[in-house]
């Protein structure tokens, strides 16, 4: 009996203590490939099936806008192969961008995507595409064409699961927007902590050809989540609860919910009864889940609340 639970703790151990980091450094002849969002490293996964060995640098609730790097990253960026960014301006923290910025062979795939589907708020390229799964979807040959570049063994592999991946992803996103649908319009109007949302807006809550559909989306803080607030800020997100009648805000994963806590006890003063929903969206982070799981969450969340 006591060599038996020895042996399973040796076997425990030998898999169980055994990183990812781990597994990812050893060499045994694959692409090594390092993605800085787990929204990237999901899509490189399917992709590069056991040809490829990847890695996602910002993982969990880590937030990918101010995202600086840390004790070990460096080896991670001089071992990989080949570096998946999103660009657009996400990953701004200083080291992080220089590390990007010095590495020969990192790939922005946000600066792939067709200039006419990006959008712009305050002035500045959002960078939350992966946030539409139509549009994220576009990323796909992207990556297919850099990994092939890099072994062309591989590229018949990466090109049959890159279009599996496609097709999985448009039926999801088709599944999402006919079930947002059935939502009627007047309730589609969402507000979150930081503007991550647009792509999302654009893609799930718009009536098809709306011209005013970013009016469906409003939140108080910026592009990069910043909980320093003006009175303007909350203000205009007061006028937009008041204007569309909307009692419910969502939290984000890994944002602070000050923000939303001044703008439900603003309202309270003006005796505007708004509350803080329970359930939480996720928007710059996807917690354990897989990228579609994640979009399916947030629409599963809005879904709930407004039908
Ligand atoms: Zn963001």
């Amino acid at each position: 009996m006591r060599w038996m639970v020895l042996l399973l703790c040796l076997l425990g151990c030998s898999s169980g203590g055994e990183s990812p980091l781990h597994r990812w450094m050893q060499d045994n002849g694959k692409l090594k490939v390092l993605s800085t969002t787990a929204m990237i490293d999901d899509l490189v996964g399917q992709i590069g099936g056991d040809k490829v060995d990847h890695l996602a640098l910002i993982t969990g609730e880590m937030d990918p806008h101010s995202y600086e790097i840390v004790k070990g990253d460096e080896e991670k960026f001089s071992y990989a192969s080949i570096i998946f960014f999103n660009g657009l301006g996400l990953e701004h923290g200083a080291s992080l961008r220089a590390q990007l910025q010095n590495h020969p062979h990192a790939v922005a795939l946000g600066t792939g995507l067709p200039m006419g589907d990006l959008l712009q708020v305050d002035g500045q390229i959002d960078p939350h595409v992966w946030m539409d799964i139509s549009l994220w979807a576009q990323v796909v040959p992207l990556i297919v064409d850099h990994l092939s570049e890099k072994d062309p063994q591989g590229a018949e592999l990466f090109q049959k699961n890159g279009a599996a991946l496609k097709t999985k992803m448009l039926a999801k996103q088709k599944e999402l927007v006919e079930k947002m649908q059935k939502i009627s319009p007047d309730k589609r109007y969402l507000v979150t902590s930081h503007d991550a949302y647009d792509y999302f807006c654009r893609s799930y809550l718009a009536v098809p050809g709306e011209k005013e559909w970013q009016q469906r989306f409003s939140a108080p803080e910026g592009l990069a989540p910043d909980a320093q607030l003006s009175a303007a800020d909350i203000q205009k997100v007061i006028d937009h609860l008041c204007k569309y009648k909307i009692h419910v805000v969502f939290p984000e994963s890994n944002v602070s919910r000050d923000s939303l806590r001044k703008i439900v006890g603003a309202c309270k003063e003006k005796g505007l009864n708004v509350e803080i929903s329970q359930a939480t969206l996720y928007g710059d982070a996807m917690g354990k889940q897989t990228y579609l799981e994640m979009i399916e969450h947030d629409i599963g969340v809005l879904y709930d609340a407004w039908k």
